[in-house]
């Protein structure tokens, strides 16, 4: 009897929205309401998934004057709409600012199909890390749990394990919300670093870095040229949603 009814557990499983916190009956992704604002990302660069509004993708201005060093940015879908809500809610909608670690769950859903595209030639997942401090204030590592979340949901029976350790935040960087481009990438620079215990597990490596949000390409690419200077052999990026310049 108690079988029977396990056997059933994982199909009715309610959960509340991410966004607007109401109980959607299911335990996938936004609510009904909120998912109508879920911007799929469309038309965007090859390389930094910057979305283009323009009919077909053809590589940015900025990916041909100055190749980035990851090999391409992968992205679902659009920073905005209660996707965004979602995101912030996840960093600070805890108490005292503190982030709200259960969003991650239905959160992971909507980027566990990108994430099975994405993970099948790579042969370790690496979350771009928080600061030390940063993460107490968190209490976790938002693009961690989102990895964790999206790997449970994906249905590929061989998958690269998540390291959470490969990559350090050196620098407590500036929030990037508010920032030019310029300062972003000032920024951002040099403040990641292999520590040299971890070095062995990255050397000729195929990596996927997973954030939650990528807006200027500026943490990506400070991410991906860490893990080539450890000695890894190609950096793709995966985030559950690409803003716009
Ligand atoms: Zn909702
Ligand atoms: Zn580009």
């Amino acid at each position: 009897m108690h079988l029977a009814i396990d056997a059933f557990l994982p199909l009715f499983f309610p959960e509340r929205c991410p966004a607007c916190d109401q109980w959607m009956g299911h335990d996938l992704g936004l609510c009904e309401s909120c998912s109508a604002s879920l911007y799929p990302l469309g038309v965007a660069c090859p390389t930094c998934a910057e979305p283009q509004d323009i009919p077909r993708a053809v590589t940015c201005l900025a990916c041909r004057t100055k190749p980035p060093p990851f090999r391409r940015v992968l992205a679902p879908w659009r920073y905005g709409g209660e996707l965004a809500v979602a995101i912030r809610r996840l960093k600070y909608g805890g108490p005292s600012g503190r982030g709200l670690a259960h969003v991650a769950r239905p959160l992971g859903a909507l980027l566990a199909s990108a994430y099975e595209d994405a993970v099948s030639d790579q042969d370790i997942v690496v979350p771009v890390p928080l600061h030390a401090a940063r993460l107490r204030a968190r209490g976790f590592s938002q693009a961690q749990r989102i990895a964790e979340a999206a790997r449970k949901q994906c249905r590929l029976a061989i998958q690269p394990t998540i390291l959470p350790g490969i990559l350090e935040r050196t620098r407590a960087t500036r929030e990037q919300a508010g920032l030019s481009r310029a300062e972003r990438r000032t920024n951002t620079a040099g403040a990641f670093l292999v520590p040299p215990r971890q070095a062995e597990r990255v050397r000729g490596k195929n990596i996927l870095v997973v954030d939650d949000v990528v807006t200027t390409t500026a943490t990506s690419g400070a991410c991906a040229r860490a893990l080539l200077a450890a000695g890894a052999t190609r950096v793709d990026i995966l985030a559950l949603a690409r803003a716009d310049n």
